[in-house]
């Protein structure tokens, strides 16, 4: 048995502005379930954002008071509530100063909105009758809870023995503080051995120099973290690191992601019976103003508009040549600079291209099912969870060969007869061309290459990324290693050079 404790900043259905939501909810979903798992429901720490669906069975379970240099006296009360609906327990931080906004990230007081969260997650843990084994803690938002742990509950007999681990679900956002802002989150602005970067302090390099072990989402994104290019500026950290830092795939929840009991889409279907699949696209096209009856491939694309995701490199390949006679639906939300460049190319080829600008989960669900080829383009890419829901719907995606991506999907050009998708290798516009172009030239028009191509969807689709089968005994693995690390008493990553993590160097 052992007991767990996320606190993360998103969760599905509760929260979600990316992947890291459908991680946090699935993975706790499934530790409870897996044979050698938890055996319990583990503890999932959210903050109470505007318009969390909260459920009727929520209880309120009283409140705990966190210092606060904002509020009336320096301490903030702040209230808990509970629920156990979905698979683990919801713990919701209540406090409206920090979290009753509009959006879940993006505001100037991140930090201290984000301390403030972890600090009342610590003390709500503090008074549980049990203590957590392992604390996890997903991406910068959540890094404080390591720190205070350290700093603050040393000696707290509810949480000093706790194991602490970080996952990072994407690197390339880390909450900086500068250092006149450390009493934001109670932190002392003159303490240079918390803080040994003179500017400030670094709330991701802090999570890894303090977590007992440290993941990212997939091995290919680890092996690139530690290079001087993919890192971010934390590579030294992560290098330091050791052997505390591993890679895990992502999973998908296969109950979830499911175009057998979909109910957002026009049709279902399944791996043995794929007609409803032809149904589901005609339908799209229909939806999205596309003409229904042209064969030819159609490309679809979802994602949030962000340098990361590479769209403004689709948006400039597909200006040059709309793809080889493919079309494409392309939704997604974010940078208004990119967005632009979607639209400008959806009026440009107004029968082709189709750019929709917002959040919409049950559209998300009719394009990867309703869509021939999925694709993406990402400069990097963590894990992606895209891919793998495209696969499992049957749509053989079109990938750039970084980070998760290249762990998930197996070029059919390079393996024929054995791929599950499409791969090009650098995030360039004639790189993507390629890709695409090898992906179009595979699907079969008129009957032809019919055979292959059904072979094709059907190794997509026979693909198992199901979180309990595959990554949540990873993790299980992972925690119990986190518990022996925390026990060693080794205060530093094994093998390390030096006893303090290099701090973040400039990219
Ligand atoms: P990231 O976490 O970096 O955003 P992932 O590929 O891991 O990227 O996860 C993105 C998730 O968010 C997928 O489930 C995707 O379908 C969903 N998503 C992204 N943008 C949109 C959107 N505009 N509408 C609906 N779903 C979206």
């Amino acid at each position: 048995m052992m007991r767990l404790a996320f606190i993360a900043a998103e969760c599905e259905p509760w929260a979600k502005a990316g992947g890291l939501a459908d991680v946090v909810d699935a993975l706790a979903r499934a530790l409870g379930r897996i044979p050698d798992g938890t055996g319990e429901l583990v503890d999932v720490f959210l903050p109470r954002y505007r318009g969390v669906p909260v459920p009727e069975e929520t209880r309120d379970t009283g409140a705990v008071v966190v210092p606060d240099p904002r509020a009336i006296g320096s301490r903030a009360t702040v209230g808990v509530q509970e629920t156990e609906t979905h698979g683990y327990r919801l713990r919701l931080i209540d406090y409206p100063p920090a979290f009753d906004r509009a959006d879940i990230y993006g505001y100037e007081d991140d930090p201290w909105r984000f301390g403030l969260f972890c600090r009342a997650a610590l003390e709500v843990l503090r008074s549980d009758a049990v203590p957590p084994d392992v604390i996890h803690v997903h991406d910068w938002h959540a890094c404080p809870a390591v720190l205070y742990r350290d700093l603050f509950y040393a000696d707290d007999p509810l949480l000093r023995d706790a194991a602490t681990m970080l996952t990072i679900h994407n690197l390339a956002y880390q909450g900086w503080i500068p250092r006149s802002e450390l009493p934001q989150l109670g932190l002392d602005p003159d303490n240079r051995i918390l803080a040994p970067d003179p500017a400030g302090l670094d709330l991701l390099w802090a999570g890894i120099e303090h977590a007992d072990i440290v993941t990212t989402v997939s091995p290919g994104f680890a092996h690139e973290a530690l290079t001087r290019e993919g890192g971010f500026g934390l590579d030294g950290a992560l290098r330091w690191k050791g052997d505390r830092f591993t890679g895990i795939i992502n999973g998908i929840d296969a109950d979830i992601w499911d175009p057998a009991t979909d109910t957002d889409l026009a049709a279902t279907y399944n791996r043995a019976d794929r007609a409803g699949k032809a149904t589901c696209r005609a339908r799209l096209l229909a939806e999205v103003g596309l003409d229904p009856d042209d064969a030819g491939p159609v490309i679809g694309v979802i994602g949030r508009l962000d340098h990361q995701k590479g769209f403004d490199i689709l948006a400039d390949a597909a200006d040059r040549a709309v793809i080889g006679g493919a079309r494409l639906i392309v939704l997604g939300s974010g940078d208004s600079t990119i967005a632009a460049g979607l639209r400008d190319l959806a009026e440009g080829w107004p029968d082709a291209v189709v750019f929709i600008e917002k959040f919409d989960r049950a559209l998300a669900r009719r394009i990867y099912a309703g869509s021939d080829f999925f694709l993406m383009p990402s400069r990097f890419e963590p894990c992606g969870t895209g891919q793998m829901i495209a696969m499992r719907y049957g749509t053989p995606p079109i990938v750039h060969r970084t980070g998760g991506l290249r762990d998930t999907v197996i070029d059919e050009t390079a393996n024929p007869g054995q791929g599950t998708g499409f791969v090009f290798d650098e995030p360039t516009p004639a790189s993507l061309l390629d890709g695409v172009r090898r992906a179009v030239e595979f699907f079969p028009y008129a009957g032809q290459h019919a055979s292959e191509w059904e072979a094709l969807v059907d190794r997509a689709m026979a693909v198992d990324f199901d979180w309990e089968r595959s990554s949540a005994p990873a993790y299980m693995t992972a925690y119990r290693r986190a518990v022996e690390v925390a026990r060693s008493g080794v205060p530093v990553a094994a093998g390390a050079a030096g006893d303090r993590a290099p701090v973040p160097t400039p990219p």
